[in-house]
């Protein structure tokens, strides 16, 4: 019998995080059976403009809102605390080295899942993560399956395909709903809606309203 820990890791910008972050951890969580689930804002997303992401701390202090009253949400600040781009297979690197008898599951939706071969290292990420993915309103269940097919030949990768629901939320179309002067109120927990609009967050759009995102690194 399999004795090591399998533990989630929900990697993100979280700018801000939302309930679908936190429902796809859940669906992870919940459907493999995890110990636990680490949840990992990157400190420079190495596919964003950094210009346009809000700072670090301020991206944290909402995961930490977000998961407070969850015994089996982690907060991880594994990759604030290293310099330049947070690569995903640097992190990976490190959680291996920290507990060798636990098996990884990195948590992603289907945008990443369908970019994740133009990452850095993406063979050495899948060699050492499961990955367990979310379906997303923007692509079928066939391209998603595709796709899985496709990373399982080339890179022998594990992939598990969630049950999840469509969850139209975007991290993009809430920042662009504060900025239009609206609430996002039940689209965040509570307490990360207080902090945001504490903290005047995301009331001016920046200068594009779509985050940059480029798949090439
Ligand atoms: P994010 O925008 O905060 O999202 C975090 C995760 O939640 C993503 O996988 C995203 O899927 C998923 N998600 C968000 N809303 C969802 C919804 N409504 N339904 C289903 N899934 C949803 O974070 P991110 O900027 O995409 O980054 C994700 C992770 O990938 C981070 O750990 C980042 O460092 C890593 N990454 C690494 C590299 C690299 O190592 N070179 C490159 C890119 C990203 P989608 O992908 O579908 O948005």
């Amino acid at each position: 019998m399999n004795s090591k820990k399998k533990i989630g890791i929900m990697g993100g910008t979280f700018d801000p995080i939302h309930n679908a972050h936190l429902a796809l951890a859940q669906a992870a969580y919940e459907q493999l059976g995890l110990d636990y689930v680490l949840f990992i804002p990157a400190c420079q997303p190495p596919h964003k403009d950094s210009v346009e992401v809000s700072d670090a701390d301020t991206r944290a202090n909402m995961v930490k809102l977000a998961i407070a009253d969850n015994p089996n949400f982690v907060f991880s600040d594994i990759e604030l605390k290293r310099t330049g781009n947070s690569y995903t297979v640097d992190t990976l690197t490190q959680l291996k080295e920290l507990d060798k008898d636990a098996d990884y599951y990195f948590i992603l939706g289907a945008d990443s899942l369908f970019s994740i071969k133009k990452w850095y290292k993406p063979d050495e990420i899948m060699s050492k993560a499961v990955l367990a993915v979310g379906t997303r309103n923007n692509k079928t269940i066939e391209e998603m399956r595709a796709c899985i097919d496709d990373l399982k030949a080339t890179f022998n990768a594990d992939i598990r395909l969630l049950d999840f629901p469509d969850l139209d939320i975007s991290s993009t179309e809430l920042r662009n709903i504060r900025g239009e002067g609206h609430s996002i109120k039940y689209l965040v927990p509570e307490n990360v809606c207080d902090f945001i609009t504490d903290s005047k967050l995301y009331l001016k759009l920046k200068k594009s309203r779509k985050a940059k995102k480029s798949y090439d690194n």
